[in-house]
């Protein structure tokens, strides 16, 4: 199974790498794709360019072989949405390899205002992480998607390639991309928030007001 997890990575930071090793893990797969976003359409612009982030996780995964980068999406021009680079992935990949994207539940809950939203699930399995916070909306899209979807076990998964809705709930990290801006801008450390080569880099290229 290919399995994406996709992200501003404004700064790539533990959170990230830790649940993506969890995922590696819970889902069985020898690899997990990060996979940055150029412009993101529905966040506010990046502190860091594309081409900043992704040096910034390359360092961060480098000494991590169960963690690839995927960097289609920053070679695109203009915003990044999600059916067209599942689209792109599908084609390469073939019709019945397993493709799953991984979203929070905070992402999932806005889930019926993507582009296109509606082709998601025929072209890739979801894995939804449970994140601190509101929730879904009892009646709205996204809750009805996965009464309608949702499989108990990650096996499930294998046996189709696409449709399938997965609830995770994790371990997470207490951190936040968010954080460790403020805290470089209000110059207080960030240290163990995020890889030593990681913050090394930010320093040295003076990113987020270092
Ligand atoms: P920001 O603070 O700028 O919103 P962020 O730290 O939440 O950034 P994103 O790049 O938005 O990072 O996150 C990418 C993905 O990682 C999203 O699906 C998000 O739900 C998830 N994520 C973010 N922080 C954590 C964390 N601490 N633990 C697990 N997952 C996280």
């Amino acid at each position: 199974m290919h399995v994406i997890y996709g992200g501003t990575f404004d700064p790539i930071h533990h959170g990230h790498l830790r649940l993506a090793v969890e995922l590696r893990e819970r889902l069985g797969v020898s690899e997990v794709a990060l996979m940055p976003c150029h412009v993101p359409p529905h966040r506010d612009v990046p502190g860091a360019t594309s081409a900043q982030r992704l040096a910034l996780l390359e360092l961060a995964i480098a000494s991590e072989p169960g963690l690839t980068l995927d960097d289609r999406e920053l070679g695109r021009e203009g915003a990044s949405y999600t059916a067209e680079t599942l689209t792109q992935l599908r084609a390469e990949i073939g019709p019945d390899k397993p493709l799953a994207m991984v979203l929070g539940t905070d992402s999932f809950a806005g889930f019926d205002r993507w582009q296109e939203w509606e082709r998601i699930p025929e072209l890739a399995h979801i894995v939804v992480v449970q994140r601190p916070g509101p929730g879904l909306a009892p009646d709205g899209v996204p809750a009805k998607l996965l009464s309608q979807r949702s499989v108990e076990r990650v096996e499930a998964l294998f046996r189709a390639p696409c449709g399938h809705i997965l609830q995770l709930d994790p371990p997470l990290l207490d951190i936040s991309a968010t954080g460790i801006r403020d805290r470089i801008l209000s110059g207080h450390s960030p240290r163990y928030l995020l890889p030593d080569p990681v913050w090394r880099e930010i320093q040295r290229q003076r990113l987020y007001g270092a």
